[in-house]
């Protein structure tokens, strides 16, 4: 096993990989435990550092984002993480934004599929999400200019621009996806979006010149995407409108349980689901864990990628198949239609996990 020992962060266990865990608020905690059983019964590879982050380390008496936490994952470049809650209009920052930033995970990746045993109104959706994460009016530039009249900066650099149109072209390219569709509100934003166009443009015209590429003004491609998803492949969007369509996106394949999420910056990767804490549901063990659990595949397919180990491969299909298998026989929590319990769904999935 030549590829194991040049790994950089084995730990005192040379045949494990060391990743950071980050449970979160809300439902955070609860998805996540149940997304490690599950991994632990299919016996991955992984060692897990845990760490808080949120009002969960602010109640064990620490800062909502130590930087502890973040050297955790510089130090080992793969984390799986909860939800982080967000207060709303008022508070402090979004951690998991904070987060994005301070590790530049500028390219966020949701894969939107059609699951069996999950019937939707359309049955053939597969299509990706490639949302730019740390600029846009996610920039966090805000301020009253006089009374009774605010301001929020979104802004665009060309550096970030082309930087997520690259990867995304490339991650087109190597997943042989066919076409790369942009959305955009140029018409109105003619500096900043006119700018993003312009990068993803250039990538394509250049380096990428084999794929399809289309533009859509982001108010006709969402009519499109719920009339017929299946027309699009790639999608590429700058932070917010990125945001806003994970959910659109999530609800024509059954809901925010089953979109999983990777955020990817240059040699590191932290894997989240798309969906928020659900405070409303919190606690009550109505939480799907699978977009979790998705997003624990992903990392698994990563390391199993960047790290040349087969054994993160073949537990990413194993768990992949055990999923299939519960959902197609109708192992499902409440947002799916059925009636488990997040540690009830995690338990038809370790059941089928197989030899
Ligand atoms: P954020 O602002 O943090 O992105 P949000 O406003 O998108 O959060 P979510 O926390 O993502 O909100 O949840 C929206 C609703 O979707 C919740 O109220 C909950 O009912 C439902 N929901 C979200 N995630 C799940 C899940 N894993 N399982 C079941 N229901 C969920």
């Amino acid at each position: 096993m030549k590829e194991l020992e040049e790994f950089e962060f084995m730990g005192d266990n040379p045949q494990m990989h060391q990743a950071v865990l980050i449970p979160g608020d809300g439902i955070g905690p609860e998805v996540t435990a149940a997304v490690r059983r599950v991994l632990e019964a299919a016996s991955v590879p992984v060692v897990w550092e845990e760490h808080q982050a949120g009002l969960a380390a602010v109640q064990a008496g620490r800062p909502l984002l130590a930087e502890e936490t973040i050297d955790a994952i510089r130090h080992h470049r793969v984390a799986l993480k909860g939800p982080c809650t967000t207060p709303v209009g008022e508070g402090f920052t979004s951690i998991n934004v904070q987060l994005r930033k301070k590790l530049n995970l500028f390219a966020a990746v949701r894969p939107v599929r059609s699951l069996d045993g999950v019937p939707t109104r359309f049955e053939n959706v597969d299509l990706v999400i490639i949302r730019e994460n740390t600029e846009g009016l996610y920039s966090g530039v805000e301020n009253q200019v006089t009374d009774g009249v605010v301001m929020s900066m979104k802004v665009a650099t060309q550096v970030a621009c082309e930087r997520i149109a690259r990867w995304a072209f490339r991650f087109a390219n190597r997943r042989r996806r066919r076409r790369i569709t942009v959305f955009h509100k140029a018409n109105i934003m003619k500096v900043t979006d006119g700018l993003f166009l312009r990068c993803a443009r250039k990538v394509h015209e250049q380096d990428y010149p084999n794929l399809e590429y289309q533009e859509l003004i982001i108010d006709a491609g969402c009519m499109k995407l719920v009339q017929d998803p299946s027309q699009f492949d790639v999608l590429l969007l700058e932070n917010l409108y990125g945001d806003v369509v994970s959910d659109l996106c999530a609800g024509l394949v059954g809901g925010l349980g089953v979109v999983p999420g990777a955020n990817f910056g240059d040699d590191l990767a932290v894997f989240e689901a798309v969906h928020g804490s659900a405070p409303d549901i919190a606690g009550k063990g109505l939480a799907n864990p699978l977009a979790l659990l998705m997003s624990g595949v992903m990392m698994l397919n990563y390391l199993a990628e960047t790290r040349s180990d087969p054994r993160c491969q073949q537990a990413a299909d194993r768990i992949k198949a055990a999923y299939n298998r519960a959902l197609a026989e109708g192992q499902k929590t409440r947002d799916l239609g059925g009636t488990l319990s997040t540690d009830a769904f995690a338990d038809a999935v370790i059941a089928r996990l197989g030899d």
